[in-house]
């Protein structure tokens, strides 16, 4: 078996992945309205429950019997009639190998939304020192920037707990021509798109500026969460369990209950970073205060 030895966000990434033994398809697209959501998957694996905070025995042995749990690392590509908007980046290892697969070289990427900027979201925005996508407009949360470019936060940071700063900074740099910082709406709010049929809104926690988009085409919404959930198999039955790379974890658990319990209301399916293949699918109520969720097929 392949071993892929990942350090992901910021270093802070604490699992080694092992490549699970069933090789899924790296590209799954789905309608909605008169557009097209595709996954573009870069790695599956089997993760750590270590990364977990406030994950009991109990939960482990019921939801992780095997002492890991599923993950993956996605990015998405919306295609509309006339664009093609990139969702997160991942690491950028497999990112224009699954473009290609649809067709679209990285040129012809013309919006790239940011839902926070880890390095498994932001890895594919270089090539080297260059913009891995010279025609694209970027967009970026407000908060989120002010966190990764404030220098007080730097400062306080450990010096080899930096890199994650430092590499957000490229990116911004690169990107500053193209460069469109929004101010997401609270959940519920009346939409104010940021582009037409895409909504920014907070979910502050996981980082300061954590954003997810919903997408809104011929009456059709999906949200796409970034990393509302890292651990589905137990964060579904459980959303107060976090992460350990949370920068707030409180904020964050906040943050995905209120989610899960406006995409299950309003039967708004959902699509998700490190969700596993197909990285989209449709949330339903569970039994007490979790959820299940039903992959699309
Ligand atoms: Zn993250």
């Amino acid at each position: 078996m392949k071993r892929l030895a990942t350090k992901l966000c910021l270093g802070l990434w604490l699992l080694s992945a092992v490549a699970s033994a069933q090789e899924l398809p790296s590209v799954f697209t789905y309608p909605i309205g008169n557009c097209t959501l595709s996954l573009l998957c870069e790695s599956q694996q089997k993760a750590n429950p270590g990364i977990l905070i406030g994950a009991s025995e109990e939960i482990l042995k019921t939801y992780a019997p095997d002492g890991t749990f599923p993950n993956a690392m996605n990015a998405f590509l919306l295609q509309t009639p006339d664009k093609n908007i990139l969702f997160d980046t991942g690491m950028g290892r497999k990112l224009f190998d699954n473009l290609a697969t649809l067709g679209v070289a990285a040129e012809k990427i013309d919006i790239v939304m940011i839902t926070h900027m880890h390095g498994d979201h932001i890895g594919g925005m270089l090539k080297g020192d260059d913009k891995a996508f010279p025609n694209a407009d970027v967009y970026l949360p407000q908060p989120e920037y002010d966190y990764w470019t404030n220098p007080e936060i730097i400062a306080q940071t450990p010096e080899n707990r930096r890199g994650g700063f430092h590499n957000a900074i490229r990116v911004i740099e690169s990107y500053k021509d193209r460069l469109h910082l929004f101010v997401p709406d609270r959940l519920g709010e009346k939409a104010q798109p940021i582009l037409p049929g895409i909504q920014g809104i907070a979910a502050y926690g996981h980082t300061p500026g954590h954003t997810v988009f919903l997408v809104e085409t011929e009456k059709r919404k999906l949200l796409i969460w970034g990393d509302l959930t890292h651990a589905m198999a137990i964060q579904m039955p459980h959303p107060e369990v976090a992460v350990t790379y949370d920068v707030h974890p409180e904020d964050a658990i906040r943050a995905r209950r209120e989610i899960l319990e406006y995409v299950e209301k309003y039967r708004i399916p959902v699509a998700g970073m490190h969700i596993p293949f197909p990285g989209m699918g449709q949330i339903k109520k569970a039994e007490g205060t979790g959820y299940n969720f039903i992959p699309f097929q």
